[in-house]
């Protein structure tokens, strides 16, 4: 079971040739909808021949394929490399397997909870994990065949499926093939980090990859790192049945969040049996019979830690290393992440990066968004910006955690005056029409301007509800536009306009 990190060994790529509607940055695509297919050119067949391209696409994240979509469409011949899985982490190991999960093990949840609802189910909740697996499966193979079939199916576009490096500044070579790009634009993503822990190569462990393979229930997992892939798969392997330890060596979960925040989304956890070891520095890993043993110099609690399997989610690193960037002349800084400027051009002349390997943004949406950006300004004469996004993200346990702007440690370090408006979900209308009233809901404002600087909605919701608060910020209008709204009722949005209307200074 000893995980490797995936991307750093390529593969070729899953065929993909079925095609269906599916679902990419959560648009659905028709099937048939894709053009013509191509025939894809396989690198044995292109050996030897140098190959021009007005531009080059490598990796297919979420910037990818759309960028690939619109150069052809632009006119441009143009060429995609992917070393494996089409559409990337998002679709393939990140955002639309893990929120499968989360959906099953949310519905075990609920059905344990049917009593408090006046629902009663005769005998045990059960999890059959080979069904979970298999649901996720066939929600992640629409969304990757869709990928695949579309690519191939775009005109003006060949497709190769292997590692690319460069080996000049606008040459790359995947496997036997040479290709020269005009412009080229790269989109390799990140993949796990797995540190060098004490112990670490005596044990056996997962990674957020990995444990997407799972078709069993771990015993007792312990999870490596208190942030946002690790909360998650905690609470949902936790509401699947197995014992859960998180093990986090910073003072609080999610640090870069507010103190109230990571204290609540805590609580959420540790009410769920959820067992939270926080300050756990010195971090010792050991094989046990049992599994594996960890040992934990902790404030509190017991010295050691034993679980049947572990968990690393640490965090995340750029897949630059062996991209041949310096062959290229391509800068990346010291955590090698690529060199970006606020158009997302690299440090060479007519090659950009976009999505997680510029370190401008680690989500599916900033990686999206990049490919906006680019084209926006190569094409439609819209000098876009990465400065002129505002900061959004949700962490998705349950009830979910949506993040937009500033936190309020961010306001307080700037030293302007300003206000907060805090409601608690126990006084959400909705929230306890449900029985869901964990969590709270809390916005900054610029007390001169009265523009809303970021507010924080941990609760039933909080990842859709949050967007009504960042429209406005994107409309630069001020927070007087949602109080005189008039929000629908029962919901959780109609109680954002009564929280903006008890706003204390920030003290
Ligand atoms: C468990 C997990 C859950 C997540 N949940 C969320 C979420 O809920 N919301 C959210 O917004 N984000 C989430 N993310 C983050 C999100 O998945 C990424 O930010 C997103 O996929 C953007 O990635 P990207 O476009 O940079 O490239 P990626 O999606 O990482 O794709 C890069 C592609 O490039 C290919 N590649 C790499 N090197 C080469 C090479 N040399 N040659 C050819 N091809 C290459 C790779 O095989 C891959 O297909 C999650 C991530 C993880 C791991």
């Amino acid at each position: 079971m000893r995980s490797t990190n995936e991307q750093e060994h390529p593969a070729s790529a899953r065929e993909a040739s079925r095609s269906t509607d599916t679902a990419y940055h959560g648009v659905t695509i028709p099937a048939g909808a894709h053009g013509p297919r191509v025939q894809a050119v396989t690198a044995e067949e292109s050996k030897d021949m140098a190959q021009k391209f007005d531009a080059i696409v490598i990796g297919t994240g979420q910037s990818g394929p759309s960028l690939a979509a619109r150069l052809t469409k632009q006119g441009l011949k143009t060429a995609v490399i992917e070393r494996k899985l089409f559409g990337g982490t998002c679709v393939n190991v990140g955002c639309i397997p893990t929120k499968a999960l989360v959906a099953s093990a949310r519905a075990a949840h609920m059905a344990r909870r049917g009593a408090d609802f006046g629902v009663a189910i005769g005998g045990a909740i059960e999890v059959d994990m080979k069904r979970v697996k298999a649901r996720k499966d066939a929600i992640v193979r629409q969304s990757n065949q869709g990928v695949s079939n579309w690519l191939e199916g775009l005109e003006n576009c060949t497709v190769f499926r292997g590692h690319a490096r460069f080996e000049a500044a606008h040459t790359v070579r995947v496997d036997d093939a040479l290709l020269e790009g005009d412009r080229i634009f790269i989109n390799v993503g990140a993949r796990p980090f797995v540190p060098d822990m004490a112990g670490i190569q005596d044990v056996d462990y997962l990674t957020s990859t990995s444990i997407l393979e799972l078709d069993f229930l771990p015993e007792h997992l312990i999870i490596v790192g208190g942030s946002y892939i690790g909360l998650e798969f905690a609470q949902m392997y936790r509401r699947f049945g197995s014992r859960v330890t998180v093990v986090e060596m910073g003072d609080r979960l999610i640090a870069r969040d507010d103190e109230d925040v990571s204290a609540t989304v805590k609580e959420i956890m540790e009410n769920e049996g959820i067992a939270i070891r926080l300050n756990a520095e010195c971090m010792t890993l050991r094989h046990h019979d049992q599994g594996v043993a960890i040992q934990v110099a902790c404030d509190s609690g017991a010295p050691e830690v034993v679980g049947s399997h572990l968990l690393m989610a640490v965090g995340r690193r750029p897949n630059t290393h062996d991209l041949g960037l310096d062959e290229a002349g391509i800068e990346t800084d010291a955590r090698g992440f690529i060199v970006v400027d606020d158009q997302l051009r690299t440090t060479v002349p007519d090659i950009w990066a976009t999505g997680d390997v510029n370190g401008r943004g680690a989500f599916t949406h900033t990686s999206y968004n990049d490919y906006e950006i680019v084209t926006a300004n190569l094409f439609d004469d819209d000098p876009r910006r990465v400065s002129d996004r505002i900061t959004a993200y949700a962490l998705y346990i349950d009830p979910p955690l949506g993040r937009v702007g500033m936190t309020e440690n961010q306001v307080r370090a700037t030293g302007r005056r300003a206000l907060i408006g805090k409601m608690m979900m126990s006084r959400v209308g909705r929230a306890r029409e449900r029985s869901e009233t964990q969590g709270f809901m809390k916005v900054l404002i610029d007390a001169e301007s009265e523009k809303i600087l970021g507010a924080a909605i941990l609760g039933i919701g909080g990842d859709e509800i949050v967007h009504s608060i960042l429209d406005i910020m994107y409309a630069g209008a001020p927070y007087t536009t949602i109080q005189r709204a008039m929000p629908i009722h029962p919901t959780v949005s109609e109680l954002v306009p009564t929280m903006l209307g008890d706003l204390k200074p920030l003290e």
